[in-house]
C-alpha cells in the first residue's frame, strides 16, 4: 500500500509554505508541475518546475478559468496504476501519473467576508481546483491530496522516513480532509447565493461551514468539539475579535451567542441594554439611561445565577460599566465596541474573555438555524419575528398603561430568547423574574415569582419587582391557571400570543382581576 511519489502538481492560491515544500520535494527527486502564479513563486526561488500548460499542450485561458481542466491532468490523477486498460490508455495518450496534488482554492470565503461585489465573488469560485482535489482524493489508493499547508510537514516527514513513499492510511486521511474541504467550499458558495438572493427557505440552502477552530472539549469534557463558520454576514460570536482571555469553550460560544442575539433585540438608539446569560438562558436583562445602570439592573434580577455568566451589551462598553462588571466573576463579555479605558480595566482580569464585534446583528435578517437529530438535521429559518412589527391586540376591558405597554413589549422580546416554557416578568425596563425551561407554564410562572422574591431579599427591596409588573408568556395559555399564577405574583398586565381554545376563559380571568392583556398572534417557542 506504499506509493512512491514521482510527480506532483502544485496549484495554490494561499502560497504559505509552498516554496519550502517545493524545495523539499525537488530535493527528493520529485518532478514538479505547477500553474501560473504558483509556478512563478516556485521558479523565482530557483527550483525546477514545469508549467502545467506544457503537460496539457494547452495554454491557460479565460483569465485562468481553464488551466488544469484537461485529460492530461485528470487522467494523471485518476488512472488506476495497476489496471491494464487504464495503463494502456495512459500509454496511448501519453498521460503521466501524478502522485501528489497540493491544492488550495481561490479565496472565495475571504472575498465574501471582505464584502466583494457580485462579479468579483463569482470569479472567486474555483472550478479546476476542486476538480483536481476530488479526482486525486478519489484515487487515494495511489495519490496523495494535500489541501492544507498544515499537512505539508507530515508528508515530508513520511517521505523522508520512508524513501519517498506514503502510507495508505495517510492518503486516506488526507482524502477525507480533501472532501471535507470541497464540501465546505461549496456550502459557502451556496450560503453566499442564499444571502445575495435573499433566499430564506432551507430547501435552497446547504448548511455547512469552514472549520474555524477545535475546542479542548465539547459540552462535557469527554466530548470533542469544533467551531465552523458559515461566512454569514452577521456580527456575532463567529466573527468577533477576542481582545483578551483564553480561547472560548464550546459552552462559552453557545452562551455568548444567546447573550448577543438577545441584547441585539434592543436597538442602541433607544438606549443602553444589558443581558446576562447562564446556560443559554438570561438571568437578567435591563435597559436604562446609562449602560452601567442597565448592568446593575440586569444583575439585580438574579445576582446569584449571574456568577460565572456571560454579559452582552448593545452599545459601547465604557469604563464605568467595566468597573462594575469586574467586581463579579464573569466568563465572557461581548460588546459591539469597547473604550480603551474599559479595556484597561478588564485587562486586570486575565481570564475574562472580551469580545468585540463592531456592530450588532439585525434581529430581522433571515438566516437558518439547525440542530441534529439521530440520523438527520432539522433546519428552519431563524426566529426573526419581532413584537414591534406585530399587530398587538388588546383583548381585555382594561388597556395597558403606557409603562405596561413598554414593559410587556420588553418582556416578549426577552421571552423569544428563553427556553420554553418561558414566563418573564418585567417592571420599568428590567426583568423582575425569569422562568425558563419548565415543562409546565404554571411552574415557569411560579419559579420566576420565587426568584423575584429572592431578588427582593438580596437587594433589600420591600416588595418583589413582580408586584405591578407586566408578564410575557412566549406561547399561549392553554388554561387560565398560568395566568392566575402570574397574577398571584403581582402582574397587572400580560402579553401572550393568544390562539388557545380557551382564550375566552383566560380573558375572563384577566378581566376579573382588572389585568390588561394583549395578544401578539405570534409564538416564540424555543426548545
Ligand atoms: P495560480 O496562482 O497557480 O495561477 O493558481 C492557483 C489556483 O488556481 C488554485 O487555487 C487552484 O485551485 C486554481 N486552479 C487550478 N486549475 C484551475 C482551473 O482549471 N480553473 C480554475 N478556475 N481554477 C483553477
Amino acid at each position: 500500500d506504499k506509493v512512491q511519489i514521482k510527480t506532483a502538481l502544485l496549484s495554490v492560491s494561499d502560497k504559505t509554505g509552498i516554496v519550502e515544500l517545493a524545495r523539499a520535494l525537488a530535493d527528493l527527486g520529485v518532478k514538479l508541475l505547477s500553474t501560473g502564479g504558483t509556478h512563478k513563486a516556485i521558479a523565482a526561488a530557483g527550483i525546477a518546475v514545469t508549467d502545467v500548460s506544457e503537460v496539457t499542450g494547452f495554454p491557460e485561458i479565460m483569465d485562468g478559468r481553464v488551466k488544469t481542466l484537461h485529460p492530461m491532468v485528470h487522467g494523471g490523477f485518476l488512472a488506476i496504476r495497476d489496471d491494464e486498460e487504464h495503463v494502456a490508455a495512459m500509454k496511448a495518450h501519453g498521460i503521466e501519473g501524478i502522485d501528489l496534488a497540493v491544492i488550495n482554492l481561490y479565496p472565495f470565503e475571504e472575498v465574501r467576508a471582505a464584502g466583494g461585489d457580485y462579479p468579483t465573488t463569482v470569479e472567486n469560485i474555483d472550478i479546476g481546483g476542486p476538480a483536481m482535489i476530488r479526482a486525486s482524493a478519489k484515487n487515494h489508493a495511489y495519490v496523495v491530496t494535500l489541501t492544507d499547508p498544515a499537512d505539508y510537514p507530515e508528508l515530508l516527514e513520511s517521505l523522508k522516513a520512508d524513501a519517498g513513499q506514503t502510507a495508505y492510511s495517510f492518503r486516506q486521511r488526507m482524502a477525507a480532509k480533501a472532501f471535507a474541504r470541497t464540501a465546505a467550499y461549496d456550502a459557502m458558495i451556496s450560503n453566499w447565493f442564499a444571502e445575495a438572493l435573499a433566499i430564506d427557505t432551507p430547501r435552497h440552502r446547504v448548511i455547512g461551514g469552514v472549520l474555524k477552530e477545535e475546542m479542548r472539549y465539547g459540552e462535557n469534557p469527554h466530548q470533542k468539539a469544533a467551531f465552523y463558520v458559515t461566512g454569514e454576514n452577521r456580527p456575532g460570536v463567529a466573527t468577533a475579535t477576542l481582545l483578551q482571555g483564553k480561547q472560548l469553550s464550546y459552552n462559552n460560544i453557545n452562551d455568548t451567542d444567546a447573550a448577543f442575539e438577545l441584547v441585539a433585540e434592543f436597538p442602541p438608539e433607544k438606549g443602553p441594554a444589558v443581558a446576562i446569560i447562564k446556560h443559554a438562558n438570561p438571568c437578567g436583562v435591563a435597559v436604562a439611561p446609562t449602560l452601567v445602570e442597565a448592568y446593575r439592573r440586569a444583575l439585580a434580577c438574579d445576582s446569584t445565577s449571574a456568577f460565572g455568566g456571560i454579559i452582552a451589551v448593545n452599545s459601547l462598553l465604557d469604563a464605568e460599566t467595566a468597573e462594575e462588571i469586574v467586581k463579579l466573576f464573569t466568563e465572557v463579555i461581548i460588546a459591539p465596541e469597547v473604550t480603551e479605558e474599559a479595556q484597561a480595566i478588564i485587562a486586570a482580569k486575565k481570564n475574562l474573555r472580551l469580545l468585540t464585534t463592531g456592530a450588532l446583528p439585525d434581529p430581522r435578517i433571515p438566516g437558518l438555524t439547525a440542530k441534529t437529530v439521530s440520523g438527520g438535521l432539522l433546519v428552519q429559518t431563524r426566529d426573526n419575528g419581532m413584537v414591534e412589527d406585530l399587530d398587538l391586540k388588546v383583548v381585555t376591558k382594561r388597556a395597558p398603561t403606557e409603562q405596561e405597554w413598554l414593559d410587556m413589549k420588553f418582556a416578549f422580546k426577552v421571552a423569544k430568547h428563553v427556553k420554553s416554557n418561558a414566563v418573564i416578568y418585567v417592571k420599568d425596563g428590567q426583568t423582575a423574574g425569569i422562568g425558563a425551561g419548565q415543562m409546565s407554564r404554571v411552574d415557569s410562572a411560579r419559579i420566576a415569582a420565587i426568584k423575584a422574591e429572592d431578588a427582593a431579599k438580596a437587594n433589600g427591596w420591600a416588595t418583589p419587582l413582580t408586584h405591578g409588573s407586566s408578564v410575557a408568556s412566549e406561547a399561549f395559555y392553554p388554561f387560565a391557571d398560568g395566568l392566575l399564577a402570574a397574577i398571584a405574583a403581582g402582574a397587572t398586565a400580560v402579553i401572550q400570543p393568544g390562539g388557545s381554545m380557551r382564550d375566552q376563559e383566560v380573558i375572563d380571568a384577566a378581566d376579573e382581576h382588572n389585568v390588561a392583556m394583549v395578544f401578539t398572534g405570534m409564538r416564540h417557542f424555543r426548545h
